[in-house]
């Protein structure tokens, strides 16, 4: 790609398309704001980095502060730093080494987290990737997600070795997947109950789902906090700023005030956060709303192809993130269940809307992004591409079978 404003990216040869991707999420308000590009000018013209507190990083943990129910907010560069100084937190915390995460939740590319489940209810995690020794995911046990049984289990037998447990707030690595109700305050509970902390990893759904993430359509609601939250994406505002919080006890555990080691040279970068900080004060309660209203019609547009072509499908949200999974007719709640569909289809679908000009996530494990900036023009070009698509879809053969 080349460029990119309001809802529209242009790659290199000049062609445009809808841009439903939002680089993974970050861009909530489109591409290229100009309250946000102005901001940025601004700020780079006063310093890239100071290696100390400025204004920005200050104002943007007060903000974090203000929206989750976070005590205390320590800012790094990356979600990836984010859960990987969380769980290193959480140990230095309780004294435990063992790590509990779901099956198809994504946290970054913490080692210790690129554990994948073997079959049977819970699996001593190999890791997912070569270059992870098996001694760094031995302390990660991995768990089908939505699957209170299997979490009992774990805690029943290992509750007192257990550091933390880790998920997302709601899954969207495997597609969109919401937890069922009362799901998280359950696992809120049983790691209080254990002496376990519990992170809700919020990267994705943080400040995206709603002002204050997935927190504030569950926790928020039913009176329960995670210990330790972790958020980046959209913060950041397109720049790399991330960050992890949670009580106050718990935080101070950290260097400099306690003795868990966490640093970062750029973390805080005041351009980084003055992104971020613009983004948020510019994500109101209007702009949530029309972001839960683009995603309901974006998704009613591909089921209504969808079904004129008979392609089997479920489409399922999380919040305002949604996705559509193919040759289905079952609720997705879980990792196994995700890969149950047809992911062929999906890949021609892809193809289609991408050769009409609407770019779309390019796997079908992978939530759908709106962002603020979604028009009428760009609402009318996804909804001229979809029967094109669905037909694809329809026609596509299992070239393994
Ligand atoms: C994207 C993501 C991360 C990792 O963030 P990076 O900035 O890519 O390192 C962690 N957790 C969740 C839930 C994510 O979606």
């Amino acid at each position: 790609m080349r460029s990119g404003k309001g809802a529209f990216l242009t790659d290199v040869d000049g062609n445009r398309y809808v841009d439903l991707v939002a680089s993974w999420g970050p861009m909530l308000l489109g591409h290229a704001h100009p309250d946000v590009i102005a901001a940025v000018q601004a700020a780079a013209s006063l310093g890239t980095s100071f290696g100390t507190p400025s204004e920005p990083e200050v104002l943007l943990a007060e903000e974090i502060v203000a929206r989750t129910p976070v005590d205390l907010v320590r800012l790094v560069s990356s979600g990836t730093e984010a859960t990987m100084s969380a769980i290193r937190l959480a140990r230095g915390f309780t004294g435990r080494d063992v790590v509990v995460k779901f099956s198809g939740c994504y946290h970054g590319h913490v080692d210790a987290l690129l554990a994948e489940a073997g079959s049977g209810l819970v699996t001593f995690a190999v890791p997912g990737t070569p270059g992870v020794p098996a001694a760094v995911t031995a302390e990660t046990l991995v768990v089908p997600f939505n699957d209170r049984a299997a979490v009992e289990a774990v805690f029943a037998e290992h509750g007192d070795r257990i550091a933390c447990l880790i998920t997302e707030a709601a899954a969207g690595n495997m597609g969109a997947v919401a937890p069922l109700p009362g799901f998280n305050a359950f696992l809120s509970d049983i790691c209080t109950r254990h002496g376990a902390l519990f992170i809700s990893d919020e990267v994705m759904t943080g400040f995206r789902v709603s002002r204050s993430g997935h927190w504030g359509l569950d926790g928020a609601v039913e009176g329960w906090r995670p210990d330790l939250m972790t958020f980046g994406k959209v913060m950041g505002g397109g720049f790399p700023a991330a960050a992890f919080g949670g009580r106050r006890e718990v935080m101070e555990m950290l260097a400099p005030s306690g003795p868990v080691y966490q640093a970062g040279t750029l973390s805080g970068n005041p351009i980084a956060t003055t992104a971020g900080l613009t983004t948020l004060r510019l994500a109101t309660e209007d702009v949530y709303r029309w972001l839960d209203a683009t995603a309901a019609t974006i998704a009613s547009l591909t089921s209504k192809a969808l079904e004129a072509e008979g392609v089997p499908h479920v489409t399922q949200f999380a919040g305002n993130l949604f996705s559509t999974f193919f040759g289905r007719t079952g609720t997705v709640t879980n990792f196994a269940e995700a890969q149950d569909q047809e992911p062929f289809r999906y890949r021609a679908f892809f193809h289609a809307m991408l050769d009409r000009g609407v770019y779309l996530p390019p796997s079908s494990f992978e939530a759908w992004f709106v962002s603020a900036a979604i028009d009428e023009e760009a609402l009318n070009i996804i909804g001229e591409a979809m029967p094109y698509a669905a037909k694809a879809a329809a026609a596509a053969q299992d070239v393994q079978s």
